[in-house]
């Protein structure tokens, strides 16, 4: 029985998002210029709500923090990329250097025991990894709002188009499409020997407590880090998404990969937290997922942190 849950899983997921779609076409019937069933029959009216809103990020971000002088006159495409990777970067130092400062200083010895802190130069590699990462991330939050201003996409700029009731059920369909997407492309990055090899082993050589620590949650190569970011973008043409919304959960990535490599389990059902994913850095074959443990506990992945400190101190 337990070999079917995976059938099953992708039949309704398939099933969920067909009658989402078609729910949507009904309702999209009064908006203007705006059809769900398809990318690029979009309006140039309705595509101007998301060129004004990724305006609007561009002036927020980019206006903020540097001259209009220097930014105002690059390509659109180029602005933003440079908003992209000013945001990416200030995401990762804050939450990775905030989270760090509380784990290893301020709370010294009570999450982490203090001869487990992780020392200056694994995060220093890490730092580097991720700074020579960051303009290529970049580009894939670059890439997907080119598609979504230009209607290539299922996308859609307003919540109350659809409903809170919908917004609140399609949000999570994209959440669980992601979490699926994820895991596999996670899953086959440690089976496909040469993905392995030349791409995900660069995260993996931080493999204790002592080298695991917030700075490592983007530390891949880059191609290794877009592969894993690639679902985020790919269900943007299966499910209808609120466009701010897509943006604000690929950047809450950021904040979500510093989380899990902290190496202090949290011990709430059912997030996939540190505890789970310091176990797949060092039995490179457990626990591939991502926010929650139900895609491993569906293929047969799972192994549980308290499970494991018991066994180890029964042998
Ligand atoms: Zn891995
Ligand atoms: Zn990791």
């Amino acid at each position: 029985m337990a070999k079917l849950y995976p059938f099953v899983a992708v039949f309704l997921l398939l099933s969920a998002s067909s009658a989402a779609s078609q729910s949507l076409n009904t309702s999209s019937d009064s908006i203007p210029g705006k059809d769900f069933s398809t990318g690029g029959k979009q309006s140039g009216e309705y595509l101007q709500l998301f060129a004004e809103d990724i305006s609007r990020s561009n002036n927020l971000v980019l206006g903020v923090l540097l001259p209009r002088s220097i930014w105002s006159p690059l390509p659109r495409v180029l602005q933003i990329w440079l908003r992209n990777y000013i945001a990416g970067i200030i995401v990762y130092f804050v939450s990775g250097g905030l989270w760090s400062f509380y784990i290893y200083y301020w709370k010294r010895d009570v999450y982490i025991p203090a001869d487990s802190t992780p020392s200056k130069e694994p995060i220093f590699l890490q730092i580097m990894v991720t700074m020579k990462a960051m303009p290529l991330y970049s580009a894939l939050p670059t890439l997907s709002e080119y598609m979504i201003e230009n209607g290539w996409t299922k996308c859609f700029a307003n919540i109350n188009e659809v409903g809170w009731p919908s917004y609140i059920l399609l949000s999570i369909l994209y959440l669980v499409l992601v979490e699926f997407g994820i895991y596999w492309m996670h899953r086959e990055l440690h089976d496909i020997k040469v993905l392995y090899k030349y791409l995900h082993a660069t995260h993996h050589i931080y493999n204790k407590q002592n080298t695991l620590s917030p700075f490592a949650g983007l530390a891949f190569h880059p191609l290794d880090g877009i592969l894993q970011a690639i679902p985020h973008v790919a269900v943007l043409f299966i499910i209808p998404t609120h466009f701010l919304t897509h943006e604000m959960l690929l950047f809450c990535e950021g904040i979500w990969t510093t989380n899990i490599h902290d190496c202090i389990h949290g011990k709430v059902w059912p997030v996939m937290g540190a505890g789970y994913h310091t176990i797949h850095h060092t039995t490179y074959r457990h626990n591939y997922g991502h926010y929650t443990i139900w895609m491993d506990w569906m293929f047969g992945t799972l192994r549980d942190p308290i499970a494991e400190a018991k066994n180890m101190k029964d042998m």
